[in-house]
């Protein structure tokens, strides 16, 4: 059935529209966005979809077809931070910060269903935020723009859910467009769209999704992102991102905590390899984007040590049988790897990969082609 005839049957009405928006997966800038830096995210075919309908009595309801369990039912004008709720403080967090914001949001009933692994890097989370914002912003008549749903999906998730991440996600489920990926400044929210054109060009960008999550990850985010911090604060800069890549070894010099140091390395190199990335492409050289991209992931696994055995395994596996580079992608620890390979090399090299995860003794990986697809929209 379609998402709009589920939500005629479980809230008795059709919908007052529907809309979609992509899971992404970040092409390189990893860690970058919260030191003002710039990221290369592309959305994906997978989209979050929800029926939504306007309500002026401040009763909002909110149903998952993916998630076990019935419909949940909140006060709008009564929303309060960190107060768990599960899944369902994404969607209530954007209305909880549109509210904030003084925009006057006076309830809903929400039906959705996502093609967006949970949990795999791929940013559901962003999915569901921003295909709840720009339902709202049309339902409500709101007028914000893009970059400005993305800063309410973006508090919600760190205000009301209470995960600490950076706007990267949430700009390119909001922005992007089908066959570029989104060279975005998280400085100020500038953006452009860069051709990404991988069939034209004989290539294929694989993810592969290790399909393991380690604990680990919980609090590294935060550890990271402290560390970030020191180093900008020792170096006197607003960011790392207003630290320059030419004579890094002297800055890094200046540094004495040995941790930060690599924090700041990393994060100055993928600054730059962002750089070196959309000069290939604009040059139409993205087959030597694969050195780049496999450079980024010694980088994170290395100096930020966010990489773990799966991943790594994926990395080498993959350039060993002919893949022109490849990467962790996504806040590591698990989640998932892109790979960038020749068409007619990708079937050998998801082979590969698979005979390496089944010899080692974990669970099959899902490989899918990353097809550079449109942002969020009503359909
Ligand atoms: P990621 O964003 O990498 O997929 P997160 O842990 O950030 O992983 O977000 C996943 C969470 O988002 C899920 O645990 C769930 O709470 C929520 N979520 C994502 N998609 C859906 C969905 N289709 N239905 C309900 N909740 C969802
Ligand atoms: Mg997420």
């Amino acid at each position: 059935m379609s998402v709009a005839a589920d939500f005629e049957a479980l809230y008795g009405a059709s919908p007052d529209g529907v809309w979609a928006a992509p899971g992404r997966v970040n092409l390189i800038g990893e860690y970058t966005d919260f030191n003002d830096g710039f990221v290369l995210p592309l959305a994906l075919p997978h989209t979050t979809v929800a029926a939504v309908s306007r309500r002026d009595d401040n009763v909002l309801r909110l149903h998952s077809a993916d998630i076990d369990g019935g419909i949940v039912q909140l006060a709008a004008d009564a929303l309060e931070p960190l107060s768990g709720g599960g899944w369902a403080a994404y969607p209530a967090g954007v209305v909880w910060a549109l509210r904030e914001a003084g925009h006057p949001v006076t309830g809903a009933d929400v039906h959705l269903t996502s093609t967006v692994p949970t949990g795999a890097g791929l940013s559901s989370s962003a999915a569901l935020e921003v295909v709840t914002a720009l339902a709202l912003n049309e339902l409500f008549g709101l007028g914000l723009t893009r970059p400005e749903l993305a800063r309410i999906a973006q508090r919600a998730e760190n205000d009301f859910v209470g995960v600490p991440c950076g706007v990267m996600d949430q700009m390119a489920s909001a922005c992007a467009e089908e066959g570029h990926a989104l060279h975005l400044d998280t400085r100020d929210l500038s953006y452009r769209q860069v051709p990404f054109d991988l069939a034209a060009e004989g290539l294929r960008l694989l993810v592969v999704d290790t399909r393991v999550k380690h604990a680990l990850g919980d609090g590294a985010y935060a550890e990271r992102r402290a560390g970030c911090e020191a180093g900008a604060r020792a170096l006197g800069v607003k960011a790392l991102r207003d630290v320059s890549a030419v004579h890094l070894p002297e800055t890094l010099a200046r540094l004495g905590d040995e941790t930060v140091l690599r924090y700041v390395r990393h994060v100055v190199t993928d600054n730059a390899r962002v750089e070196r990335t959309i000069a290939l492409l604009d040059a139409g050289d993205t087959r030597a984007v694969g050195p780049v991209l496999t450079e980024g992931h010694a980088s994170l696994r290395d100096d930020l040590r966010v990489s773990c055995p799966e991943l790594d395994l994926v990395v080498e596996t993959a350039n060993a049988a002919g893949a022109l580079g490849a990467r962790m992608t996504g806040g590591g620890f698990g989640g998932s790897a892109v790979v960038l390979v020749d068409t007619d090399r990708a079937d050998a090299v998801a082979a590969a990969v698979g005979k390496a995860f089944a010899e080692t003794g974990y669970a099959a990986p899902g490989v899918f082609p990353a097809v550079p697809s449109a942002g969020a929209r009503r359909v």
